[in-house]
């Protein structure tokens, strides 16, 4: 399987190479017009354990992968690093089904992709080393962190928006430890992180290659690296729908996925190209509506007020992942897609034709909550079923009640419905609190931060606090840089010493 990108197919590469090098060199992602005809049984990956599955599925998307290495791969990525016995359980709530996708070391669902992607990285090295350079709205930061940490011969350094990131998020990656990371704040929004690190990428990865002999390399969901895996779980989901006679195999189930980047929920069109029986994907977004638009109305308008939401990690105006999804929607019309991002770039928008929205609308609705409806959805998931949900997830929550409601209006029959959890409610502790409880008083009137909501949701609710989490209080702060958005490039530079 040969992967080129969105934007020309003069040049194919390999999977290894896809992985290694992230981003394409034209500024595209990598895609593979081959997915379309690799068929995996997926009748029998319904009897395969989640690993099983993976190796099923990583064999036909990677295929320059040896059988061993991919094995070894697996072998590392998960063991002993999640908290509960099923990688994802899927567990119910109201008519709904939850996929519960935090259970990692971090806390939430980046994890099952950045479990993965150093392994698969570091069987793609010859004799080069790598510095990943990651632009981060929270979460994925500190899941790359961990994944990454004291690889050998990589070398991680991990940008976020400096006060856009939750109390927890943040210690997550001051705290970060391991001989090869580098982090620091940026002073600007996560699109500002993100359009940094893209310069840098553009700017420094000749003279860094020629002089340092270092490449650099991206662990953001752009990666082919980190999407494959998460093809996995959508799978697993279905899996544990059929295995519970809620589904006979065939049966179509729809997704509903709390989306910024269009990652995840662009793995569950890869699922559904792959032959699970995907009914349809749901993006639901935060008040940082710029999909819901899109897909009412094929605009894709990013010249738009940022605002900061509860929700951090889809606080994102630059939907990154969409544009693989409008190269499948345009049946691999690579300058048409082209063409569309130059007009992002020079003029902040892009519209398609009514053709390629037919073909989007085959497979996608679009929906939103902004803040307080995402705080009621909150409340409401505990009040009615004892559900702690955080407010990525609550999102998807509100979206799908939402649409459930309208499908009863109009008399149709829904498909059982799968809501993507994206991240552990204690990640948003302050949040996720006062949306049930309202504001928290401390016992000797000092002001409370994450802890203090993250133990008194705890105690209020019966739920644990995850231990990932609790033990950051005691660790040192290792990562104190801020810097301007003009100045990563000479942070970058500085931290390839890490590879010296
Ligand atoms: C990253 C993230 C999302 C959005 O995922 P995308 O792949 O960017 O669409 C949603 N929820 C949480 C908690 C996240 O960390």
């Amino acid at each position: 399987m040969l992967y080129h990108s969105t934007r020309s197919k003069k040049e194919m590469v390999g999977a290894k190479e896809a992985v290694l090098t992230g981003l394409c060199p034209d500024g595209g992602l990598f895609v593979s017009d081959d997915l379309f005809n690799v068929k995996p049984d997926m009748k029998a990956l319904m009897d395969m354990e989640y690993e099983e599955i993976v190796y099923e599925i990583f064999r036909l998307l990677l295929t320059d992968y040896s059988d061993e290495e991919l094995k070894d791969c697996i072998a590392k990525a998960y063991k002993g690093k999640f908290v509960t016995e099923d990688l994802t359980p899927l567990t119910e709530i109201g008519d709904d089904y939850l996929l519960e996708l935090y259970h990692g070391p971090t806390a939430a669902f980046k994890d099952l992709a950045l479990c993965m992607l150093p392994q698969l990285m570091s069987k793609a090295l010859k004799d080069e080393k790598v510095m990943i350079l990651t632009a981060t709205s929270g979460d994925t930061g500190k899941a790359a962190l961990a994944g990454f940490k004291d690889a050998e011969n990589i070398g991680i350094t991990v940008f976020y928006p400096h006060g856009g990131v939750s109390d927890i998020q943040y210690l997550q990656m001051a705290t970060a430890e391991g001989a090869n990371v580098n982090v620091a704040a940026v002073r600007g929004n996560f699109d500002d992180c993100q359009t940094g690190v893209k310069k840098i990428f553009a700017e420094c990865s000749d003279e860094f290659r020629e002089e340092k002999k270092i490449s650099l390399s991206s662990a953001n969901s752009i990666n082919v690296g980190r999407l494959v895996p998460q093809i996995i779980y959508y799978i697993e989901a279905y899996k544990q729908l059929a295995k519970r006679n809620v589904v006979s195999f065939g049966d179509p189930v729809d997704f509903v996925v709390p989306t910024g980047n269009f990652g995840d929920i662009l793995a569950g069109y890869y699922a559904k190209v792959l032959g699970l029986p995907v009914g349809r994907l749901i993006v639901a977004s935060n008040e940082n509506n710029v999909l819901t638009d899109f897909f009412a109305n094929g605009v894709y308008n990013k010249k738009r007020p940022f605002v900061k939401t509860i929700s951090p990690s889809m606080d994102i105006l630059v939907s990154s992942n969409l544009e693989r999804m409008l190269y499948y929607a345009a049946d691999g019309d690579c300058d048409y897609v082209a063409g569309l991002m130059k007009d992002l770039s020079e003029k902040g928008s892009f519209e398609i034709t009514d053709e390629v929205m037919a073909k989007l609308d085959e497979t996608f609705d679009a929906a939103y909550a902004d803040n307080e409806e995402c705080k009621a959805a909150i409340r409401d998931a505990y009040q009615k079923d004892g559900r702690l949900i955080d407010p990525h997830t609550a999102c998807g929550y509100l979206v799908a009640n939402r649409m459930e409601q309208d499908e009863e209006e109009c008399g149709e029959l829904g498909n059982p419905v799968v809501i993507l959890s994206t991240a552990s409610p204690f990640k948003f502790a302050k949040d996720v609190y006062e949306a049930i409880f309202g504001e928290l008083t401390t016992d000797d009137g000092h002001e409370p931060d994450g802890f203090d909501y993250m133990h008194a949701l705890a105690e209020r609710t019966g739920h644990e606090v995850p231990a990932s989490l609790a033990e950051l209080k005691t660790k040192p702060i290792l990562h104190k840089s801020v810097v301007d958005v003009d100045d990563m490039e000479d942070f970058v530079e500085d931290s390839l010493k890490v590879l010296a």
